[in-house]
């Protein structure tokens, strides 16, 4: 099969991978769209310190070809027989199951979770995925593939819309260009907050007048801390800056993407802050204005595709690019400049 691979320096296409086998309790899948974001292009940007080699992408929709059950699966397992032919979105983050934070609740926290083609497992930008049947999630006929794509970014701006729900929340501020920003601010605006975006490119702003949301450019952004709640969606230490500056005293700054230094492999230190986050921020502000700051990463996918089926967020407008599987290694390059490329595979 065809896959689009990471050796850790470079990109390649292998045209002839072989067919993942998938494990007992694994689905094979074939992908029909790949969406790639800023995490899949920091990936190779960071290179060997990224500590990944294997096939990349790991926001897909694809169809489940094959099923491998064990021969003593239990009754909630050998359901998801009826997967087979179905079409399917998955969370891209693949928890252990048995550990502590596991076993409470929390596999998003897994201590060994891999995340399929970031850290540990391949990926999904290839011809076929092997992939845990518990983390796939069936996706309804009224959802088309290319709305489908976005589930996975879509949870993390729904989950954002969650954690500020019982907020003290009348101005909201949302910064940043990526489709995370943008679906963070439709979600807060679905909640009837005030929110304002701050990005900047014109087409950001332009999209937010279609939905009828209140946008800034960045930097004509008013240091005058008097936003409730600032949600930070660059992923930089510069946006952190602003958003402390932003943010009025005992407000809350909540922090959408670590994308420079994540994902990291569960269970080991944090790598060196990369790129954007390599800058130092001074927190003194924080310390002075009691500011709550919190992290938030995504939330469970099966909202993200209860929405889409609603309709109650617009993803395809975020669309800028698209191309084939064959043009992987140039869809790459794109996604470094545009935020929102489709691989078609
Ligand atoms: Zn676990």
């Amino acid at each position: 099969v065809r896959a689009l691979r990471f050796d850790g320096e470079s990109l390649r296409l292998s045209p002839a991978a072989p067919e993942p086998a998938p494990a007992p309790g694994e689905a094979l899948v074939r992908p029909s769209r790949v969406l790639l974001g800023p995490a899949d292009t920091a990936l190779v940007q960071r290179g060997a310190h990224a500590g990944f080699s294997g096939v990349v992408g790991h926001q897909f929709v694809g169809v489940v070809k094959k099923i491998e059950l064990p021969s003593d699966a239990p009754p909630l397992l050998a359901a998801r027989r009826s997967l087979l032919g179905k079409r399917v979105v998955a969370s891209p983050m693949i928890a252990c199951g048995a550990c502590d934070l596991c076993r409470s609740g929390l596999p998003m926290h897994c201590r060994s979770r891999t995340v399929i083609g970031l850290a540990g497992r391949d990926g999904c930008a290839a011809e076929c995925v092997a992939l845990p049947l518990s983390s796939l999630c069936t996706v309804p006929d009224a959802v088309s593939d290319d709305e489908a794509a976005f589930a996975h970014t879509l949870s993390a701006a729904l989950h954002a819309a969650i954690l500020l729900r019982n907020e003290h929340s009348s101005y909201v501020t949302v910064l940043g260009d990526s489709a995370l920003a943008l679906l963070t601010a439709q979600a807060l605006a679905r909640q009837n907050k005030a929110v304002r975006v701050l990005s900047s490119t014109a087409d950001r702003s332009r999209l937010c007048e279609k939905w009828g949301i209140k946008n800034r450019p960045l930097e004509e952004a008013g240091r005058r801390q008097d936003q409730d709640v600032v949600v930070d969606c660059t992923g930089s230490s510069s946006g952190l800056r602003l958003a402390l500056q932003l943010v009025r005293p005992r407000g809350t700054v909540l922090l959408q993407s670590p994308l420079a230094v994540a994902p990291f492999p569960a269970g080991r230190p944090l790598p060196e802050p990369a790129g954007a986050w390599a800058a130092p921020v001074d927190l003194t502000i924080a310390t002075v204005n009691e500011v709550r700051i919190m992290g938030s990463r995504d939330g469970p996918i099966a909202d993200a595709v209860g929405a889409l089926t609603d309709r109650a967020i617009d993803v395809v407008s975020l669309i800028s690019k698209r191309f084939k599987l064959d043009d992987g290694i140039k869809a790459f390059d794109a996604a470094r400049e545009h935020p929102s490329v489709l691989l078609d595979i």
